[in-house]
């Protein structure tokens, strides 16, 4: 269910929202709803004076009993009744479709930004991790040639057996690639998260609910779909996840939860699938873009602001005091995220992501990006690592989950729902090796917090 009522009474900020986040063929759909509406209300109050004549006219029906006399009376009266019937069922059918278009377009529009985010194309420096400029001294190779060297890394294998975008993890690699989810995990157990693993397979309309479509606003493919078109017709075509929080949102669907429940905060490794359409560029060689990848995410359910109710209003996104729990939850993400970084030994920056970047379901996100010493041509060696977005009620309302109140006047509310990656396994993988590489000795340091999951917590690869 959108939010119809709200965006009837602001559709210039849908409007101008959607120019914002470069959602140009949306833009109109606010104004649309708004027309839809008004067709809707003067159709149902045409509705009403059918319903009345058809009202009287069975009460007439009802006092001239067949024998009566006046037969002729009667008979025009039950052609009428008869007309009526049929343009009741067509005004229904109407509304009907009104009401379907109206949703459906309402849906389209993406989430509306947080008074955090900036504006356009350019995010805002919050802040760094281990420091406030790269470290120096860094060797600029890559990590291709490093797993290369120390065969740790096979692209030519995944080449023949899968094409562009695949991998091989050898050996150590291997083995840190599940040091990393345990280490992503203890931190986050260690607060009291709990752990879950989510199916790699959902069916499409969980996915588009959770703000992910078949194609994105630039029309690109980005999900791989395996179903079969008999499937399709019936909307249970299944999909391959690109990200746990797609499933973890799903798992929550047609629920209510209790208030006391609440943030129930999950964390849990699963395997990560994208087309990456469009999107190759630089990035054709190695492990920053690949079609699969292990990731470490974490996925919450809060309490909304307390004025919220699925039959009120909705959200005030511009009531940033009264989001709380959805805050607080979004900050301890950071700090997990910004605490396994700092333990990597990784430098970063914290960025506010400006609208743009954004997508459909975010409110507001946080990236974190660490320095790559072989992409210092690219954004001074900056590439994402990490990403944590508030998606309000944006996928709950998609979802239908709701929290009933304990207290209170309102009774129920959509519940809001926050996403961050703990860990994904290829960039910091790749950011470990190119980092750790010490030039003089041709081998790669293991950061101390993975140390106890290694083998004879092994302390450089290659020596
Ligand atoms: P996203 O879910 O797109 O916000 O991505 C979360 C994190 O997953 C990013 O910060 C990256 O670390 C990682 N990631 C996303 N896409 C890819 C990809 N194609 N290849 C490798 N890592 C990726």
């Amino acid at each position: 269910t959108p939010d119809l009522k709200h965006i009837r009474q602001n559709p210039g900020l849908y409007k101008q929202n959607c120019v914002d986040r470069n959602y140009a063929p949306y833009a109109e759909n606010g104004w649309r709803v708004l027309e839809l509406h008004e067709q809707l209300v003067s159709q149902q109050r045409q509705a009403v004076e059918l319903r009345q004549r058809n009202n009287v006219l069975a009460k007439e029906l009802k006092k001239k009993a067949p024998g009566a006399g006046d037969g002729e009376n009667r008979a025009g009266l039950l052609e009428e009744a008869k007309a009526l019937k049929g343009q009741l069922a067509e005004f229904e059918a109407r509304e009907r479709k009104v009401q379907e278009e109206m949703e459906s377009l309402a849906l389209e529009l993406p989430n509306l930004s947080s008074l955090h985010t900036p504006v356009g194309e350019e995010p805002a420096v919050l802040g760094h991790v281990n420091g406030d400029i790269p470290p120096a001294g860094r060797t600029a190779k890559s990590h291709v040639d490093i797993g290369r060297e120390l065969d740790l890394l096979d692209f030519e294998a995944s080449a023949t057996t899968s094409g562009w975008g695949w991998y091989f993890l050898k050996n150590e690699a291997a083995l840190l690639e599940q040091a990393l989810i345990q280490y992503a995990l203890s931190v986050a157990l260690k607060r009291g998260w709990r752990v879950m693993t989510p199916p790699s397979l959902i069916y499409s309309h969980i996915a588009s609910a959770c703000g992910f479509m078949p194609r994105d606003q630039h029309g690109e493919t980005q999900i791989y779909g395996i179903g079969q078109e008999a499937e399709a017709a019936k909307g249970t075509s299944l999909v391959l996840a690109g990200t746990a929080e797609i499933p973890f949102a799903g798992s929550q669907a047609n629920k209510t939860l209790a208030e006391s429940e609440l943030p129930l905060k999950v964390i849990g490794p699963s395997r990560c699938y994208r087309a990456e359409a469009g999107a190759r560029g630089v990035d054709t060689k190695g492990l920053y873009r690949v079609h699969e990848f292990t990731k470490v995410e974490m996925f919450a359910w809060t309490a909304p602001p307390a004025s919220s109710s699925s039959d009120t209003e909705g959200f005030d996104t511009d009531d940033t005091q009264q989001q709380l729990q959805t805050e607080e939850v979004f900050d301890e993400m950071i700090a997990i995220q910004t605490e396994i970084l700092t333990s990597l030994g990784l430098h970063a920056r914290v960025l506010e992501m400006p609208t743009t970047d954004l997508g459909a379901s975010a409110t507001r996100k946080i990236d974190i990006e660490a320095f790559f010493p072989s992409r210092t041509s690219i954004d001074n060696g900056y590439g994402e690592v990490t990403s944590a977005s508030i998606c309000t009620d944006y996928q709950a309302r998609r979802m239908n989950t709701k929290v009933k109140f304990e207290r209170g006047d309102v009774r129920s509310a959509f519940v809001h729902t926050v996403n961050g990656t703990a860990l994904a396994i290829p960039r910091i993988l790749a950011c470990l090796l190119e980092n750790g590489w010490d030039e003089r000795t041709g081998t790669v340091e293991v950061p101390r917090c993975l140390r106890k999951w290694m083998p004879g917590e092994l302390e450089r690869i290659g020596a």
